[in-house]
């Protein structure tokens, strides 16, 4: 049987604002309400980021409390992957929130550019957040901006800093990193599959008008697939996205045309090795 795509909502992240797309969820409610549509819709993962009451990026762990309960509580089942990304905050901040035990959360294992700075996730640093993912049985997502990050990884399960087969997320499109090139997604497969085993689950995100293009490569080749607002807030170039549902709906349609099944939460966390919850 065809392996089920698992798709990822990133609701919120650290940049869009309402300005940009009203769509945008910002408020702890609206990223509940904005979740439960896009759970809906096929999205078996959330990945959340939380803001403060200006919008600005927040690493405040009450606020990621709130979430995560409202999450649990309308959407049973359903994967929640916590950000521990550098947009929020420094340091050991960006893993206050991980003794809330998320099932899961984004771990970048290395440094590079982003826009208009340093992306900067420091040896000492990643070495910690991991520490803490093992401590609170958290399973990670490495964020790959780079091809040297699915190494990292590698060497990492090795030293037993990530227990389980590592879970790499290929980020391509972000300005000054990886941009969407597709001999370097077919080589970060056979990369992934090469150090990690043939059946390695992995997924992909794409930023801004490639969020489709990396939905389409991924679905078409076998990963799983993340989408939603954080990345991306328009249909196309005219039209803001009106939901995270309605990019979640684009991915889903993918899927059928790739004959991919939607995977259910519960195909989710059997993919992922993720422990068991009751509905
Ligand atoms: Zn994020």
């Amino acid at each position: 049987m065809t392996t089920p795509c698992i798709i990822c909502v990133a609701i919120t992240g650290s940049l869009p604002t309402k300005a940009d797309n009203p769509a945008v969820p910002t408020t702890v409610t609206e990223q509940i309400e904005s979740t439960h549509a896009a759970f809906e819709a096929g999205a078996s993962i959330v990945h959340a980021h939380v803001r403060n009451d200006d919008e600005t990026p927040s690493s405040d762990p009450d606020r990621f409390a709130l979430l995560k309960e409202g999450v649990e509580r309308h959407c049973p089942g359903m994967i929640v992957q916590l950000s521990t990304g550098g947009r929020s905050g420094a340091g050991k901040t960006r893993g206050g929130m991980l003794p809330l035990k998320p099932d899961m959360a984004s771990l970048s294992v290395g440094s590079n550019n982003f826009p208009t700075r340093v992306y900067e996730n420091p040896p000492d640093l990643v070495a910690w957040l991991a520490s803490e993912m093992i401590a609170h049985d958290i399973k990670p997502e490495v964020e790959a901006f780079d091809l040297s990050h699915i190494f990292r990884a590698a060497a990492m399960h090795k030293a037993g800093e990530i227990v389980d087969t590592p879970y790499v997320q290929f980020v391509m499109g972000v300005k000054n990193a990886m941009p969407v090139d597709r001999e370097v997604f077919d080589f970060y497969i056979h990369t992934v599959k090469r150090l990690f085993g043939p059946d390695a689950p992995w997924c992909a995100a794409g930023i801004g008008p490639n969020q489709i293009v990396l939905n389409e490569w991924a679905i078409s080749s076998g990963g799983h697939a993340r989408t939603g607002l954080e990345d991306n807030i328009r249909l196309d170039r005219d039209t803001l996205a009106p939901s995270n549902a309605a990019l979640v709906k684009r991915a889903v349609a993918l899927c059928d045309k790739y004959d991919r099944p939607v995977a259910t939460w519960q195909q989710a966390r059997d993919l992922l090795g993720l422990r068991k919850v009751a509905a």
